[in-house]
């Protein structure tokens, strides 16, 4: 297959890139560089030795998306075009609906005027709120969203269902992701944050490498085994490889999807402080602090429905996540930035 990767050269996208040309399809990449730069690209393109078509696109920019889809045929479109910073949200809600409906809607419009009715969406789990208890379900009714970035992935899911109901051809996939961590193993791409980041493994990743002080553990008393607040982590291959699967299966079926892509599995934010130390056979600086606004004390997936539909489940244990994340640090210590 032809897949086009909207956001493709950012953490997620990259790693996809290189999973679906291993699988043997071909990719297209449209990227705006907002937070992602075209050295990402060159890295995917050196790890798999093919040059890849990719074009500095705004996806809100109908024509020039338009425009791309003309001179790329493609079968497939994933959608991780988006801004994603929980707390920028809080600041600039109008910047995050603006961008993260619009690169929607404009896509949807693309893709039909140019025949093309396959599109697998990067959502979340935060759409799953608070209101339901973990582990969480792909049947459960989604709940309510504590903030901008949050709402524009339920309001997303809602425009690509309605989409897919009014449009009987329409295949579309709703991927909700659960924590992402990790890197590919070469160490020559990952995740790149700007500034001070707000996920808690680059935060591990920055602190341990010096360029941050200490991680300060949001909370410590939490009702949960340590304290601390449980996650579910998944290496960011397995999440690409999920899409790989995903892109798959949207090619063999009409209609709307959901599909958890985590690993079922929880894990407390000391588990990654100290399973990142072992792995990585170093001591982490850090102290306990106050509750981060808004964060949930337990999230983690049911992670069946992609091993029964899609025939995926997540093979890489929290000891590769963490020696990845940090060999991607220690030869990046400023990220794709010489
Ligand atoms: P990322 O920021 O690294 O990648 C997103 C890419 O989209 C970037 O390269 C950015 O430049 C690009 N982009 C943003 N707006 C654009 C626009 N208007 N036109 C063209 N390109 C645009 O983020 P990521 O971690 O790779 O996440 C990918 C997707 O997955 C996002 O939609 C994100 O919300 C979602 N997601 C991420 C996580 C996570 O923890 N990383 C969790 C759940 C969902
Ligand atoms: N966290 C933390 N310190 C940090 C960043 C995150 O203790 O500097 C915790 C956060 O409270 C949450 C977990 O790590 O329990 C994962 O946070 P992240 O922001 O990576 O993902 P989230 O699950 O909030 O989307």
């Amino acid at each position: 297959m032809r897949v086009l990767l909207a956001g493709g050269a950012g953490y997620i996208g990259s790693h996809t890139a290189v999973s679906l040309i291993e699988a043997g399809h071909e990719v297209v990449i449209v990227d705006n560089y907002d937070n992602s730069c075209p050295e990402a690209i060159a890295r995917v393109e050196a790890l798999t030795n093919i040059q890849i078509p990719h074009y500095e696109v705004d996806v809100k920019d109908k024509a020039a998306l338009d425009a791309v889809f003309k001179k790329e045929p493609v079968d497939c479109v994933i959608h991780f075009a988006g801004l994603k910073a929980v707390g920028e949200s809080v600041e600039k809600p109008v910047a995050y609906y603006r961008n993260n409906i619009d690169t929607t809607l404009t896509l949807l419009e693309v893709m039909k005027e140019n025949h093309v009715n396959q599109i697998v969406f990067s959502s979340s789990a935060t759409v799953y709120g608070a209101e339901n208890a973990s582990p969480l379900y792909e049947t459960m009714k989604k709940g309510t969203c504590t903030n901008p970035y949050g709402w524009t992935k339920w309001m997303m899911e809602q425009i690509l269902s309605d989409a897919a109901y009014a449009d009987k051809d329409l295949s579309v996939i709703l991927l909700r992701y659960f924590n992402p961590i990790g890197a590919h193993p070469s160490g020559t791409i990952g995740e790149d944050p700007q500034g001070i980041p707000n996920n808690l493994m680059p935060y591990v990743s920055q602190t341990a490498i010096g360029k941050r002080e200490c991680l300060t553990v949001f909370g410590g008393d939490y009702d949960t085994p340590d304290g601390t607040c449980l996650r579910d982590y998944i290496h960011v291959c397995d999440l690409a490889e999920g899409h790989v699967k995903a892109v798959e299966y949207a090619q063999t079926r009409k209609g709307v999807d959901i599909i958890n892509l985590g690993t079922g599995t929880p894990y407390s934010v000391l588990d990654i402080v100290h399973a990142f130390e072992k792995a990585n056979n170093l001591k982490l600086n850090y102290k306990i602090g106050p509750r981060r606004e808004g964060d949930l004390a337990v999230c983690f997936s049911n992670a069946d429905k992609a091993k029964e539909v899609l025939g995926w489940q997540a093979k890489r244990n929290l000891e590769d996540m963490c020696r990845d994340s940090w060999n991607w640090q220690k030869q990046n210590p400023n990220g794709y930035k010489k």
